[in-house]
C-alpha cells in the first residue's frame, strides 16, 4: 500500500493516507476507507496487524449519541470508552462505519422512529410501525478493511452478538468479545433494555447496582475489560513494588462515621483490586481494618493465586474469630507485639511475627516491608485502610497508588488518604499518573518512584503530573 496516496484493493475498498489525530485519549493514526461511495472513519493506535488479537471496535455511525450528546442512545458513551480502551491496550483499531445511523434507516427515519417512541412504542416496535427492518446495517465494508489492515483475528468490544456472525460469516475470527463498562443513564435505560430484551444485546457484567455483594464474583467482563487494558498488572506481577489501593469517596472518605464501607466504589474498581491481589505476593492491612470489615484478602473475582495476608497488629486488636486468622484459604502473617499472646486454638496457616519494640509509638514502614521480605517474594499490596496507606504513602515507601474516587458525598466518616502536607501549593506532592474508568468511578493511578515509573514507561497515557505554570 502506497502510504501517502492511500490505495484500491480487489473489493473495491480505496483507503485514503493515514494523519495523526490527537484525541483525548491519545494519539491515533486516521484515514478513509471508501467502499461503494461511502467513506468510512479508521482510527488505530499502534501495531494491531502485530498482536495476537487487537482490540477492534466496528462502531455504527450515531450523529445524535456521538456528536451531539444525545443520551437517548448509548452511542457517545460506547465511542469513548471504546477509544479509551484500545488507547490503554496499545494496539487496536475503531473503525467508524458511516450509513449506519438508526441502525442503517439514516438520520431522516431515525428521528421519525424517535417521535414514535416518545409516543410509546419502543425501539423495535417504532422501526416496524415505519415499515423499516429492525437492523438494516451491513458490516461488508468493516470486514474489507480489517482484512486490508491484517487483522484477520480480532477481539471485538462490542455487546452485540450479531456483529460476531456477521464479521465471522465475512472470514474474520472474533477470537473473543467484551462488553465495554458504560452505565445504563435515566435517559437510556428503557431502549437498553429494549435492546438486550428484542435484539440479544448482552447487558454489561455488575451494570444492575443491586446485586452488588462483596462475596458477588460473576464480573467476569468487568475483569476481562480491565485485563485487556491495563498491562499494568503484568508489570506489578513481575516486580517487587510496593503498590497501594483505596476507594474513597469523593470528599474523601472510606467509610460512613458509623464505619459502613459497603460500598464506596462499584464492580468494575472491586474486580480491579482483585486483580491487582492476583499480581502481588503479600497484601497489607491494618488492624482497623479487620475489626471493621473482617476481609478475606482473597482473590475471588478473577482467575489467580491468593496472595499471603499481613495483618499490621502491633497491640494484638483483632478479635480470634477474625476471618484472616480462622479461615485457611490463604496463609496469614501476623505481625504484632511481642507480649501478645495468641488464642490457643490458632490455625496453622497462620504465623505470628512479632513486631521489634520501638520507642516511637509506631514501627516505621520500611521496617515493615523489611519483614514482609524476608519472608513473602514478589509484591506488597498495602491495601488499607486510610490510615495506613497514608502512612506508607508519606514515608515515600509506596512505589505505585491506586485512589480510586467514587462518585458519592459522605461528608464524614472514616477518612481516606490524610497526611501531614505541606503549606506551599507548588511543594504538594504530584507525580506522573494515568486515569481509569472504572464504570461510575475515576481510579487515578500514581506512579510514585522511579521504579514505578521505569516499570510503565513504555505504557501509553501518562501523564507527567507536574505543576501548571498557568
Ligand atoms: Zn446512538
Amino acid at each position: 500500500m502506497n502510504a501517502l496516496h492511500g490505495s484500491i484493493d480487489s473489493t473495491g475498498l480505496v483507503s485514503g493516507p493515514p494523519s495523526r489525530l490527537p484525541t483525548a485519549h491519545g494519539l491515533f493514526a486516521l484515514r478513509t476507507y471508501t467502499l461503494n461511495g461511502t467513506a468510512h472513519a479508521v482510527m488505530s493506535i499502534g501495531d494491531p496487524a502485530k498482536a495476537d488479537a487487537p482490540l477492534i471496535r466496528v462502531h455504527s455511525e450515531c450523529l445524535t449519541g456521538d456528536a451531539l450528546g444525545s443520551h437517548r442512545c448509548d452511542c457517545g458513551d460506547q465511542l469513548s470508552a471504546s477509544l479509551a480502551a484500545i488507547a490503554q491496550a496499545g494496539d487496536g483499531v475503531l473503525i467508524y462505519l458511516r450509513g449506519h445511523e438508526g441502525r442503517g434507516i439514516g438520520l431522516e427515519n431515525k428521528l421519525r422512529a424517535y417521535a414514535l417512541q416518545d409516543a410509546g412504542l419502543d425501539t423495535v416496535a417504532a422501526n416496524r410501525a415505519l415499515d423499516l427492518p429492525d437492523d438494516a446495517r451491513d458490516y461488508t465494508a468493516a470486514a474489507a478493511i480489517l482484512h486490508d489492515l491484517d487483522c484477520p483475528q480480532i477481539t471485538l468490544l462490542s455487546s452485540n452478538p450479531s456483529k460476531v456472525t456477521a464479521l465471522e460469516d465475512m472470514g474474520i475470527t472474533v477470537a473473543d468479545r467484551l462488553s465495554l463498562q458504560v452505565p445504563d443513564r435515566p435517559e437510556n435505560a428503557g431502549y437498553l433494555e429494549a435492546k438486550r430484551r428484542l435484539m440479544d444485546h448482552i447487558a454489561p457484567a455488575g451494570h444492575s447496582h443491586e446485586d452488588q455483594t462483596e462475596t458477588d464474583t460473576e464480573c467476569a467482563a468487568s475483569t476481562a475489560y480491565a485485563e485487556n487494558t491495563l498491562a499494568v498488572y503484568d508489570t506489578i506481577a513481575g516486580g517487587d513494588e510496593v503498590v497501594a489501593q483505596l476507594a474513597q469517596s469523593e470528599d474523601g472518605f472510606i467509610a460512613t462515621s458509623k464505619g459502613d464501607a459497603q460500598f464506596v466504589s462499584g464492580q468494575i474498581d472491586r474486580a480491579h483490586l482483585h486483580r491487582i491481589r492476583a499480581s502481588v505476593g503479600a497484601v497489607l492491612v491494618g488492624c482497623g481494618t479487620v475489626i471493621a470489615d473482617d476481609p478475606r484478602l482473597t482473590v475471588r473475582a478473577v482467575p489467580g493465586v491468593n496472595p499471603v495476608r499481613v495483618v499490621l497488629d502491633p497491640h494484638g486488636r483483632i478479635p480470634a474469630t477474625a476471618t484472616v486468622l480462622t479461615s485457611p484459604e490463604a496463609p496469614t502473617i501476623w505481625l504484632t507485639g511481642a507480649e501478645i499472646v495468641p488464642p490457643p486454638d490458632i490455625g496453622d496457616h497462620v504465623r505470628m511475627v512479632r513486631l521489634p519494640a520501638t520507642t516511637e509509638n509506631e514501627i516505621s514502614p520500611a521496617a515493615i516491608v523489611s519483614l514482609i521480605r524476608e519472608r513473602v517474594s514478589g509484591a506488597i499490596l498495602v491495601e488499607g485502610g486510610g490510615r495506613t496507606v497514608s502512612s506508607f504513602l508519606s514515608a515515600g515507601i509506596l512505589d505505585r497508588l491506586f485512589l480510586t474516587s467514587a462518585p458519592v458525598l459522605i461528608g464524614n466518616g472514616v477518612p481516606g488518604i490524610r497526611f501531614v502536607g505541606t503549606e506551599v501549593m507548588a511543594e504538594a506532592l504530584r507525580r506522573p499518573f494515568r486515569r481509569y474508568r472504572f464504570g461510575e468511578d475515576m481510579c487515578t493511578e500514581y506512579l510514585l518512584s522511579e521504579l514505578a515509573r521505569d516499570g510503565s514507561a513504555r505504557d501509553p497515557d501518562l501523564h507527567p503530573g507536574a505543576a501548571s505554570t498557568a
